[in-house]
């Protein structure tokens, strides 16, 4: 574990709970499989941490997004467990033989399968249908050449045919059923094959949206995949700032660039070390609270790069060297940012910086 150094902010991963959100999440798509999408970083939170956490717990089917994020897997979790690509391989890229790409349109299945001829085995692959994200996989014109044309798929070993919901936040949103009306009859013209559907928000939609294998992601990190109703997964992750300073200020002085917020009684004003740059974002001057044991802190001003100010007049107890919960405490959640910074939990997560101690506990 790295402990931090004097003014540098520390980010706790709960390894724990992302475990057991993930086995929250697999009771829930039983009697299917649930996979876990550890792209990015696993969201920002330590791939290299993450992805064994959750083998060890009994997954066995991981999704990346690039080719790059897919061979660093394979380094950290070995031969075994599936590690789905999801931008598929570049062209002319045969990947690596351990991995699985994602085949998002006709010609990527032409070459795959072509590969496969040649090589006299057939190679593992997913074949993704867009059934209304509009952004990757068979159009309904690739679909229906190849479902007019099986033979286009020998030479491929086909693992699962997939999709990918575009709203399954909003349960009531009509595209919901009509991806799920898409995606049946896609599967029903393709070659018998096991289906990837839900994201995690997609696996708190009802039966319709059951498959051989879901996809969560921010479900495991601890972002709420019901918006419209309580978080029903655990929070996993804290960042801690220390103070570096607590000043008293007159009634009438101002805090920060732009002078953007002036004290209006006597103040004290506490600096933190962290900043924009850490993915505490700029969007949230003056918007945000933080915790002190339990206590909202508010924040005041703008937030800088590496600085950010709080007013703490009412909590005397805080001086130099305690540290403020900026993320992850009461008030603060990663969804509780993101809302008062005008984004959503993901980026919150992904934005976190790379300069704080990280402790996966
Ligand atoms: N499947 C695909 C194709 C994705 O792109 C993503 C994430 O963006 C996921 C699954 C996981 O989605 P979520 O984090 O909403 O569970």
């Amino acid at each position: 574990m790295a402990e931090p150094l004097f003014g540098q902010p520390l980010l706790t991963v709960d390894l724990a709970a992302i475990v057991a959100n993930w086995r929250d999440l697999a009771a829930r798509g039983a009697p299917g499989a649930v996979a876990a999408v550890v792209k990015a970083d696993a969201y920002g939170l330590g791939m290299a941490a993450v992805a064994p956490a959750l083998r060890d717990a009994g997954c066995r089917h991981f999704f990346v997004a690039c080719l790059t994020e897919g061979l660093a897997l394979r380094g950290i979790l070995g031969p075994r467990p599936m590690i789905a690509v999801l931008e598929g391989f570049p062209p002319g890229a045969d990947g690596d033989a351990a991995l699985v790409p994602v085949m998002n349109s006709l010609a990527e299945v032409e070459a795959h399968a072509a590969a496969g001829r040649a090589c006299g085995v057939a190679r593992r692959a997913i074949l993704h249908v867009d059934t209304g994200m509009a952004r990757l996989g068979l159009d309904a014109r690739e679909l229906a050449a190849l479902a007019a044309d099986h033979a286009m798929l020998a030479g491929v070993e086909l693992l699962y045919v997939m999709t990918h919901l575009a709203c399954a936040d909003e349960p009531e949103h009509p595209l919901n059923a009509l991806q799920a009306e898409r995606f049946a009859a896609a599967c029903a013209a393709l070659p018998p094959a096991r289906r990837s559907f839900a994201n995690s928000s997609g696996l708190f939609l009802g039966p319709g949206f059951a498959s051989d294998l879901a996809r969560p992601g921010c479900a495991l990190y601890g972002i709420n995949p019901t918006p419209q109703a309580a978080n029903p997964m655990r929070q996993v992750l804290r960042l801690d700032a220390p103070v570096l300073q607590v000043r008293e200020i007159p009634a009438g002085a101002s805090v920060g660039y732009g002078a953007s917020w002036t004290a209006a009684r006597p103040s004290r004003i506490a600096t933190v070390a962290a900043g924009y740059a850490d993915g505490y974002l700029r969007s949230l001057s003056g918007r945000a609270v933080a915790a002190f044991r339990g206590q909202p802190v508010p924040l005041v001003a703008r937030v800088s790069m590496d600085l950010t100010t709080f007013d703490v007049t009412d909590l005397p107890g805080i001086s130099a060297g305690d540290s403020l919960t900026l993320i992850g405490g009461p008030g603060c959640s990663p969804d509780e940012v993101a809302a008062r910074a005008g984004t959503i939990g993901y980026e919150i997560l992904t934005s976190l910086g790379s300069r704080y101690a990280r402790r996966h506990i």
